[in-house]
């Protein structure tokens, strides 16, 4: 793998690539970032990337492509119908999922719909080992509901269990037994679960849930936006599968399931989405959805340069020096955080590092926003952007109160190939410097909330002016430094 040990004897991320293209970023100082936050009304979402320093607001669709990748979007094969592009990337994916069928897709939750709307009927079920956001709309949309199953470790902030994303096999029986096996739609397995820190399953978790499957004759669909993260745990943590390589272990859990699907805004370093199969009856149940939805069978909603990048980066995603330097980076953000004191998402999981803000702010009220106050206070910090994902995402019931969040993370995701060590180390610094100044921060309250995806547009005020002491304090401590 590319961590590295030194001569002093500590052990570091080593970046497996040098940068060749470069994008100059802005700083600017403490006074501007305070300036510019409360323009975007204490919403990280309403900033302008030109004000942030780094972006870790998510790993969507911003992962660094790489030369190889640029390279073939120049011999793109552009024709509606049975373009040479399209040929390569069904191959690919035959190649690297052993599955002869490929439906194209114009992202993730484009492949949702049409996965819901041909196996999703009024009342059916979707077991999973945890929801995703559009996973979860697609489902209730057509009728359905989810019984999100995770293991119970699975939702502890801090833990050293290595699978937190496994499902619990007793409970899938027992909704299978209760419910009945023709009202479950399908199983769905979410690899490197998203929504509780990128999170891993093991391989023999997934064994297990396939057993079930077939003793109940059930569809099993895997998630595999986040595969790549998944993949590098399981090879890192799970004894079977230490000697086996990246691309075995990708084969042997692709034949474990019926349906592949993914967001190549994350899995590939490109953007567009698919669905793969071995099944010729799931695919031609499938099939007719992606010509009403998102075009001919040959590109579904992709432009053909898309589909050659994505091409080329699922088969860099079989290479471990390469899909090993996300999870490095942020196991070493999470374990240098960690050492500081400051309370983080344990173990390490893909995606990014997720900062526990119930413990970080213990002193700010739910209702007044523990993970998006210190999501903008560390904007004023250090520039640097990160999500807030607790009460704030939440939506309020019919009767107007406000349903309180299990956790209140900031999110910092760690897009792909993108920073630089020296660059995390200065997002690690400062939130260490908040840390220590944690007193000074406190909570926020909605001044425009819409009623559905308030966290998006919604802008909110401090309760007091802590952000002015926030900012004093910075310049007492940095006198010259942006
Ligand atoms: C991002 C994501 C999706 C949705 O993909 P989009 O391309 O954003 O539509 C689905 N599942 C998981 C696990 C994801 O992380």
């Amino acid at each position: 793998m590319s961590e590295i040990k030194f001569f002093s004897g500590e052990t570091v991320p080593l970046e497996m690539h040098k940068v060749t293209i470069v994008q100059k970023l802005e700083l600017p100082p403490v006074e501007k970032r305070f300036k510019f936050m409360q323009e975007a009304g204490n919403n990280t979402f309403l900033l302008n990337n030109r004000d942030v320093f780094m972006d870790m607001l998510t790993d969507s669709g911003v992962n660094a492509m790489s030369d190889r990748q640029q390279a073939a979007m120049l011999m793109a094969d552009d024709s509606y119908a049975g373009s040479e592009t399209f040929t390569r990337l069904k191959d690919t994916l035959e190649e690297i999922f052993g599955t002869p069928y490929f439906l194209p897709a114009h992202q993730g939750r484009a492949c949702e719909n049409i996965i819901c709307q041909t196996f999703v009927t009024e009342g059916s079920i979707v077991p999973m080992n945890y929801h995703f956001t559009t996973t979860k709309a697609h489902i209730e949309l057509n009728g359905g509901s989810i019984e999100e199953i995770i293991i119970d470790e699975g939702t502890k902030v801090t833990s050293e269990y290595p699978f937190k994303g496994n499902m619990d096999i007793d409970k899938l029986k027992n909704i299978i037994k209760e419910n009945g096996k023709d009202k479950i739609a399908f199983v769905r397995m979410e690899a490197g679960t998203n929504l509780i820190g990128g999170q891993p399953f093991s391989l023999q978790n997934l064994k297990d849930v396939r057993k079930v499957c077939d003793e109940n004759n059930l569809i099993l669909v895997l998630d595999a936006s986040l595969l790549t993260d998944n993949l590098y745990f399981i090879k890192e943590r799970e004894e079977c599968c230490k000697s086996k390589s990246i691309r075995e272990i990708t084969l042997e859990m692709a034949s474990l399931c019926d349906i592949v699907y993914f967001s190549a805004r994350k899995l590939g370093f490109a953007r567009g989405g698919g669905i793969s199969t071995s099944n010729q009856d799931l695919y031609m149940k499938m099939r007719e959805l992606v010509t009403l939805y998102e075009g001919f069978l040959t590109y579904g909603g992709m432009s053909v340069r898309e589909m050659e990048a994505l091409a080329v980066g699922l088969e860099e995603s079989m290479d471990e020096h390469i899909i090993s330097q996300g999870p490095q980076f942020i196991s070493y953000m999470v374990n240098e955080l960690a050492k500081a004191g400051v309370p983080v998402v344990t173990p390490a999981g893909g995606l990014g590092c997720h900062i526990d803000a119930m413990q970080f702010v213990s002193h700010i009220p739910q209702n007044q926003y523990p993970a998006g106050a210190l999501a903008a206070a560390l904007y004023i910090a250090s520039g640097v952007r990160g999500m807030e994902r607790g009460t704030m995402s939440e939506q309020r019931r019919s009767d107007g109160t406000e349903p309180m969040s299990n956790m209140e993370l900031l999110r910092l995701a760690m897009p792909r190939r993108v920073f630089t060590l020296s660059q995390v180390k200065y997002a690690i610094d400062r939130i260490i410097w908040l840390h220590e100044n944690r007193h000074l921060i406190e909570g926020l309250r909605f001044i425009e909330e819409p009623k559905s995806l308030r966290f998006f547009f919604g802008r909110l005020e401090p309760v007091s002016n802590w952000q002015e002491k926030l900012v004093a304090k910075f310049r007492e401590d940095f006198p010259d430094s942006l």
